[in-house]
């Protein structure tokens, strides 16, 4: 059957959630679909057959022509503070085909993304064009390689249909894979909109995807948030330890499973600086490099407040726990923050200075306008550091203290370089480089740059692999560099 030959092996949960958090709907047909990504690895993890779906039939699939057997598309509904305001959202470009079981027996979602409206589009048009979709298969590529918890993409499609931004761009499709799509703000959609037999019913949901090890829990729904806290704070501390800037923390993009969602006009930070920012549509900096902890702190305090009649039925109790729970955010981030900084200056045991040591490097690197990344390497194979930091007074003061805090602690100078480059990445995703490959794609219909940008990205630890070109900074770093969703 065509099931057997392409591997797909469908079993949608979500459908069996009440009625109130999705809406069935199909995808409309696009123009002319071509398959421009294909993610092989993906595809053989998720079962499917590669050689079937990389193909003509395989792009008619991922851009919603064909509905594979025994998927059931349906839009989700959720809501969600988009800086700091609360909306009711909803998939308004997506759909959610179903769940895929892996031969490991793993259930993740299979989303497409800018299939068309939705009953959630309000006034978008339910498309996405073909730049930012390559660009979310590049940065979460990139994240997957750099260890971190993130939904991944299986393919993208071009549609053979322009569609209408700031100018005509080509249209996509992209299709993502999660290990769901439960979001904090699903949790205020419940909360705001359902009934309380509703909202459990999605905790019920989520604890038994996610978290199934505490669903037995005598107080299950305060340790699912301990747990969402958990994760979110360890996600958060490693974005910041690699200079990710996600650009839209808002409610809607912060999942219950603690994977890294939504790469709209996410970016990587060149310089260090605390303020950066680069997405066009945050002007007022909520999302800055530097506010990430604090948001996700915020993210995480309203899934606690949408939890509230499900932790105590006593309300100022239930307000108790739910502000225990959160108050423990700071620390857990702060302690994975510190433990990550740690491995990237070499370092295997806790003294009480660390953190002083840490933060003085990093003002420092501030003051010199030194590139994040690319410090953290020179220090990792004693070169010498951009000249701008290597020549001030400060950073050399810095460096003596660090270098006698490496021979306070019994492991040698070699294994303090190996651990430090298991932890501090040869390549990021540097903007010039995803920027340019992104012109290729868009503009000439050219994946080359993409696959082989992707390539340099796949293994960021192995420091044998000569790719200067990738990890060179333009000596003129660009201050107003733009990204767009
Ligand atoms: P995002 O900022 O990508 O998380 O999207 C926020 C909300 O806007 C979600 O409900 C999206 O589904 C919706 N949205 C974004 N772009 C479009 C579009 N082109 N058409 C319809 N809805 C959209
Ligand atoms: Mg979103
Ligand atoms: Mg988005």
């Amino acid at each position: 059957t065509a099931k057997l030959a392409t591997g797909w092996n469908f079993d949608n949960s979500y459908v069996r959630l009440p009625q109130t958090f999705y809406t069935k709907q199909g995808a409309g047909p696009v123009q002319s679909p071509r398959l421009i990504i294909f993610n092989d690895t993906v595809a053989r993890e998720l079962g499917l057959n590669t050689e079937e779906l990389n193909s003509d039939a395989g792009a008619a699939i991922f851009a919603g022509n064909h509905i594979p057997e025994g998927a059931e598309p349906l839009a989700q509904a959720y809501a969600g503070h988009q800086f700091g305001n609360f909306n009711m959202l909803g998939d308004g470009r997506a759909l959610l085909l179903g769940e895929q079981i892996t031969p490991e027996g793993e259930r993740v979602d299979i989303q497409l993304k800018g299939s068309g409206r939705t009953p959630y589009s309000r006034g978008g048009d339910g498309r996405a064009a073909v730049g930012p979709m390559v660009r979310e298969y590049i940065i979460s590529e990139a994240m997957h390689a750099l260890g971190i918890p993130t939904t991944r993409i299986l393919a993208v499609v071009s549609t053979g249909e322009a569609i209408i931004r700031e100018t005509e761009r080509p249209g996509a499709i992209l299709t993502r894979v999660a290990s769901s799509h439960v979001r904090v703000g699903t949790f205020q959609y419940a909360a705001r909109w359902g009934t309380v037999e509703e909202l459990r019913a999605l905790a019920d949901y989520t604890l038994e995807r996610h978290y199934s090890h505490i669903k037995l829990d005598e107080h299950r729904y305060r340790s699912l948030l301990e747990e969402v806290i958990k994760r979110q704070a360890s996600l958060v501390a490693q974005w910041q330890l690699v200079g990710f800037i996600h650009g839209v923390m808002n409610t809607d993009n912060m999942t219950l499973s603690g994977e890294t969602i939504d790469y709209g006009p996410c970016a990587f930070m060149d310089v260090y600086k605390p303020g950066t920012v680069f997405s066009s549509i945050d002007t007022q900096g909520r999302y800055a490099y530097g506010n990430q902890p604090y948001i996700a702190g915020w993210n995480l305090t309203r899934l606690a407040e949408s939890l509230l009649p499900l932790l105590h039925e006593d309300e100022d109790q239930a307000v108790q726990i739910a502000q225990d729970a959160i108050f423990q955010y700071s620390d857990l981030y702060h302690q994975a923050w510190l433990s990550g900084m740690r491995a990237k200056l070499g370092l295997f045991n806790a003294e009480s200075e660390d953190e002083t040591l840490v933060k003085d490097l990093l003002e420092t690197l501030e003051q010199a306008g030194a590139d994040y990344t690319n410090t953290f390497l020179a220090l990792t194979f004693d070169k010498t550091p951009h000249s701008n930091l290597a020549d001030l007074a400060q950073f050399k003061e810095w460096h003596t203290r660090w270098q006698a805090r490496l021979e306070r602690q019994p492991q040698s100078r070699e294994e303090a370089r190996q651990l430090m480059s298991n932890h501090n990445p040869a390549v990021i995703p540097r903007n010039h480089r995803v920027e340019e490959a992104l012109e290729h794609a868009e503009n000439h219909g050219d994946l080359s740059l993409v696959e082989k940008l992707v390539e340099v990205l796949s293994n960021p630890f192995d420091h044998s692999i000569e790719r200067s070109e990738y990890t060179e900074v333009p000596t003129t770093c660009d201050p107003s560099y733009r990204t767009f969703c």
